[in-house]
Formats: structure tokens, C-alpha cells, sequence
């Protein structure tokens, strides 16, 4: 295939500005062949800031349009999208190294966002009226407003789906967008900039920006109004400190370690069949896999067993392949390390395995006899690797899932109980008798707590996280004494006094019922 080139001419309002021609360069690789796909211009902190001023113009016009009319511009880019779905899913293979119908996948996902957020932000962000409470003359008054820019930093696992979580949601929402794509698949970013500067009628709406750290840092830096970051737990650090520089509000969707509860009433085929999934779907490279499986011992036989039965079936990389190439040799190292590291401290390989790695594929791998002191069992692994430990019960299942600097997704298997059990689980999300599905579906809200993050996306919350929210309490008839002057009548004193012990005071709750039984 050949490799693409992007030139970085400026004329294409939403994909590069104007570098010079000795531009430094940042290549993009197929992680299976090593091949490069292409090449894109590294962006300066002079190239950034200048995006973000362009994205600042055309925020003026976006944020100033309808609902309807917002609606109507992101259809398009929607429908452009759709047609170079082909396009899409190629290059996204091609950077990332997952199979194409997973690449296809997540288009189809990355859309459905997309075309959520641009119909239901109109009714998420419906003006809406709360009581007064004792300023019973007023009328008080929630509305919701666009940022302006917001800026987007996004990881290589899933270079559409991801960062869509918040372009989609921060669009909808009426702001400009300066996306800034991970250095391992910038062509992706670049495409889909291409289509928005195609499809919307206003320029620069959508922008993309390219290069590595330093121009993600370099985003944390500028003059936006909110960064939206994924990645990992220390690069958001990193982007929390620069943010802190103007006071920029930032969304952080960081890495996880996801537990998956399995307990003696559960569905076992069910389960083994929704671990393997859970935990080697993109080779592991998910922030929502499972990274960890607590399994009841009444079932854990049968459990693991299912389990290796079903791994032996997963075929990795080829054209067919369930999984693909690992993204990145530097991701290669850490799973390796976990693997040597839980090996050395005396798990038991059941498939894969340390010894299993071939250039950037690596074999899906089941251990048994881990322990909580392990690397795969403290620290993400981000790789196709499935930790199973027997509990005794299912309170310790919950003591032990809980027990992590993480917070992100988990899933439980389980019976009638299973409900409960996934609310005592300290995450932002849990599939119950599922895995992930909570990412799909459009209108939950997504992101999580600890080391894992905080702020959402997706859903209504994933709406109103890009606009600022206003109180309005406006005076609808004026009251003979205004407590907001300095015009008090003599006595004012004793009576807010006597209005603090009527209502506040012992015996106010027994009043109150006593008024109400009088006048109802
Ligand atoms: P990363 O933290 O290495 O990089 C993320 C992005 O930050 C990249 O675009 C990178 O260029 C940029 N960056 C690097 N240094 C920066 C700096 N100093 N300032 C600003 N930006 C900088 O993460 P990654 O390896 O690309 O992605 C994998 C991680 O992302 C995993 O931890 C995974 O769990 C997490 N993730 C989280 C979610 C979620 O929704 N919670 C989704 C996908 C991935």
C-alpha cells in the first residue's frame, strides 16, 4: 500500500496550518510489518496557538447556531465519515495494527456518538426552571452554554472511538475542537479532519494538530477552554500541571484495571466466553478490559477450564485474525515485564506466557496462582493477558476487586445478587453479565474515578461537561421589604431571627406538618 504523505499545505482549512518546508516529520508504522503507512508535519507551539485562534473565530459562528442548525452541519460530517468508512477503517488497521472488522467496529461505534450527541444536546441542554425556595417572587433559572474551544489529546488504542467521546459530545454541545492525535496513529486525526473541513460549512470547527508530547503539551498550554485528555494516569498529570497554568477545567479519561466478579451462581460459559472477549479484544489494549477475573472456587474449575478451551481457539494476527499486532514495541516490553515479573513470583502459565511473544504479537495469555503483590495484578497491563484468582466468597471477590488506585469498568457474573454486587464496586462503570457494554451504549455516561479519572463523556453528562452552567434568579413582582438593599425597615433583625427559629428552629418540622394539615 502506498504511504500517504500529508503535506501540511495550509490550504485545507482543518488539517495542517502552514509549516515551513523543512518541516520536522513524524512517521506513522504498521506495528505488523514495521512498514510506514505516512508522515505528518510535527507541530510547534506557534502552529498550535494558532489553531486554537482560528478554532476561537469559528466558535463564534458555530456557538451561535441553532440546535437544528448544528444538527443539520454534524449530519454531514457524520454522512462524510460514513462514506470513507472503507478509508477509515484501513488506516486505522494499518497505525493501529487491530484487524480490519475491529477497525470497521469501532467507525460504527465513533458514528453512533456522534449522530447521539448531535441529536439529544438540545434536550440535554433545555433551560430549565428549580424552585426559589423562600425568594418565592423570583424566578430561578438553569442554562447551559458553550466553552468556546475545547481541546482534545487521545491515545492509539482506538483512534476513532475514543476521541470521538469527546469531539462528538463537545461539537453537539456548540464548541470548536483542536484535536491532538497520539503519535502512533496521527493519520486517522488527519482524516477525519479532512472530512470536517469537507463537510461542515464553517471553517476550522474541527481542527487537528500533529506531533507527539510536545505538541499535546503544547495544547494543555494555549488559550482553550477545556482540554479533554486520555491517555495514561502520568501523561494526565502532566496535562493537569500545564492546565494549571491559565486555570483550564480538564476531563480526564485515564487507564484502568477492571475487575470481573464470577460467582458460584453465575452463567460459567457465559462468563469464561465474555472474559477471553473482555480481555483480548484489541490485544488488551482497551482501558476497559478485563485485567482481572475473581472467580468463586464452586465454579473456578469449570471456569478456567472453559476459559483455556476458548483462548486456544483465538487466532492472532493474519488476515482472519481475532486480534492483531500489540501498537507499539514499548507496549510489547511492559506486558513482558508483567508476564516475568508475575512468572518470577510463582504464577502458573496456562496459555501464552512470557515465552509466547514474537515481535509485536504476543499469544493470549491465561494465569492462575497470582497474587495481589503481582505487576499484572497491581498495574495496567494493556495486553491480552487474563489473571484468575479463586475466592472463597463473594464478599471477598468484592474486597478484592475494590482494592485498586483504579476505578474505570469491571463487570460481575452472578445471579439474582448481581445488581447489588456491581453497586458495591468503586468504578465508574459495570457490564452486569456482560463486558464493556456500557462503552456502546450512547446515552450512558462514560469515565471514571481514582487513578482512572473524573469527568464524563458520552450521554447527557458527557453533553453538559463541555459548557458552563449559568443560575439565573430573576425578580418576577417585588415584595413590600427587598432584603437585597440596604433600605431595611426598623425590626428587620427580630424578624429574620424569628424566621430562623419558625423554620429551622426545635419543633419546625412539626410545625410545618401542622401548617400543611391546615391548609390541605
Ligand atoms: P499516553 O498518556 O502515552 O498519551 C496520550 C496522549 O497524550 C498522546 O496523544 C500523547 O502524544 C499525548 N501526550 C504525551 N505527553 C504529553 C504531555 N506532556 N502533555 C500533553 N499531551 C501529552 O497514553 P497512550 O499510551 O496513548 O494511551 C494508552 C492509555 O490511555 C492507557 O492508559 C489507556 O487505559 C488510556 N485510555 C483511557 C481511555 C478512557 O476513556 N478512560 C480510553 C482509551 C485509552
Amino acid at each position: 500500500m502506498a504511504t500517504t504523505q500529508v503535506p501540511g499545505n495550509g490550504k485545507q482549512s482543518g488539517t495542517t496550518p502552514p509549516p515551513s518546508a523543512q518541516r520536522e516529520q513524524l512517521a506513522s508504522h504498521d506495528p505488523a510489518t514495521g512498514e510506514v503507512v505516512g508522515t505528518v508535519p510535527v507541530m510547534t507551539a506557534d502552529d498550535v496557538d494558532a489553531a486554537v485562534a482560528r478554532a476561537r473565530t469559528a466558535a463564534a459562528t458555530w456557538s451561535a447556531m441553532s440546535y437544528g442548525e448544528r444538527e443539520a452541519e454534524l449530519a454531514r460530517f457524520r454522512a462524510g465519515l460514513a462514506e470513507a468508512c472503507d478509508d477509515l477503517a484501513e488506516v486505522i488497521a494499518r497505525e493501529n495494527g487491530k484487524p480490519r472488522v475491529d477497525a470497521m467496529t469501532e467507525v460504527y461505534m465513533a458514528l453512533s456518538h456522534l449522530s447521539h450527541a448531535a441529536r439529544r444536546a438540545e434536550k440535554a441542554l433545555k433551560s430549565h426552571r428549580v424552585s426559589p425556595g423562600l425568594l418565592a417572587n423570583y424566578r430561578a433559572t438553569i442554562s447551559y452554554h458553550p466553552l468556546g474551544v475545547v481541546g482534545v489529546i487521545g491515545p492509539w488504542n482506538y483512534p476513532i472511538f475514543t476521541p470521538m467521546g469527546s469531539i462528538a459530545y463537545a461539537l453537539a454541545a456548540g464548541n470548536t475542537v483542536v484535536f491532538k492525535p497520539s503519535e502512533l496513529t496521527p493519520l486517522t486525526g488527519v482524516k477525519i479532519a479532512e472530512i470536517a473541513a469537507r463537510t461542515l460549512s464553517i471553517p476550522d470547527v474541527f481542527q487537528v494538530v500533529t506531533g507527539a508530547g510536545a505538541t499535546g503539551a503544547a495544547l494543555a498550554r494555549a488559550a482553550v477552554d477545556k482540554i479533554a485528555f486520555t491517555g495514561s494516569a502520568g501523561t494526565g498529570k502532566k496535562v493537569m500541571q500545564a492546565a494549571a497554568e491559565r486555570l483550564t477545567p480538564v476531563l480526564m479519561e485515564l487507564g484502568g484495571k477492571d475487575p470481573m466478579i464470577v460467582t458460584d451462581d453465575a452463567d460459567v460459559d457465559k462468563a469464561a466466553e465474555a472474559a477471553v472477549f473482555g480481555a483480548l479484544t484489541n490485544s488488551g489494549q482497551a482501558c476497559i478490559s478485563v485485567e482481572r477475573v475473581y472467580v468463586h472456587e464452586a465454579v473456578y474449575d469449570r471456569f478456567v477450564a472453559k476459559v483455556v478451551d476458548e483462548v486456544r481457539a483465538v487466532k492472532v494476527g493474519g488476515d482472519d485474525g481475532n486480534i492483531g499486532a500489540m501498537t507499539s514495541p514499548a507496549q510489547v516490553d511492559i506486558v513482558r515485564d508483567h508476564l516475568t515479573d508475575a512468572v518470577a513470583r510463582g504464577a502458573k502459565v496456562l496459555a501464552g506466557g512470557p515465552d509466547a511473544i514474537s515481535g509485536n504479537f504476543i499469544q493470549p495469555t491465561v494465569l492462575v496462582d497470582v497474587t495481589a503483590d503481582m505487576k499484572v495484578m497491581k498495574d495496567e497491563t494493556f495486553g491480552p493477558v487474563i489473571p484468575i484468582v479463586k475466592v472463597a466468597s463473594t464478599e471477598d471477590a468484592v474486597r478484592a476487586a475494590n482494592e485498586t488506585t483504579f476505578g474505570l469498568g469491571s463487570s460481575v457474573f452472578a445471579g439474582k445478587k448481581a445488581k447489588d454486587i456491581a453497586d458495591r464496586i468503586r468504578a465508574g462503570m459495570t457490564a452486569v453479565n456482560s463486558v464493556m457494554a456500557f462503552s456502546a451504549i450512547t446515552s450512558l455516561p462514560f469515565g471514571g474515578v481514582g487513578e482512572s479519572g473524573f469527568g464524563r463523556i458520552h450521554g447527557d453528562e458527557g453533553i453538559r461537561e463541555f459548557t458552563r452552567t449559568k443560575a439565573t434568579a430573576e425578580e418576577s413582582f417585588a415584595l413590600p421589604v427587598n432584603l437585597l438593599s440596604f433600605k431595611l425597615p426598623k425590626g428587620t433583625y427580630e424578624r429574620i431571627r424569628g424566621l430562623i427559629k419558625q423554620l429551622y428552629g426545635d419543633g419546625a418540622v412539626a410545625r410545618a406538618q401542622d401548617f400543611l394539615r391546615r391548609v390541605f
